[in-house]
């Protein structure tokens, strides 16, 4: 696998994914633009916010939610969720 220029640090070439992490045209963006490394910390995000916001990801409005977090914390478009951390761990949806 060719490296890549992440879009999160283009000053340092990086090991690409293997393959696009979702099939579609954003799991391509990512293939194309976020470097394997940078997947691996966002995974790790991501598993935060499940625990967070008590989400199950087998839910289509918890992929939709997931897949807008990776725009905004990946691709700086929308709004990334704050994580409380004083409460990290906890399970519930936002505000319950
Ligand atoms: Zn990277």
């Amino acid at each position: 696998m060719e490296p890549i220029r992440c879009l999160r640090h283009p000053d340092e070439p990086s090991p690409a994914l293997p393959r696009p992490p979702f099939r579609s045209e954003l799991g391509e963006r990512i293939q194309r633009g976020i470097c394997a490394r940078c997947w691996r910390d966002w995974l790790q995000h991501q598993t935060l916010l499940i625990n967070h916001f008590g989400l199950d990801p087998r839910k289509p409005e918890s992929k939709e939610f997931l897949y807008g977090q990776v725009r905004a914390v990946l691709f700086g478009e929308g709004e990334a969720a704050e994580i409380d951390t004083s409460k990290q761990g906890s399970i519930g949806p936002p505000g319950g």
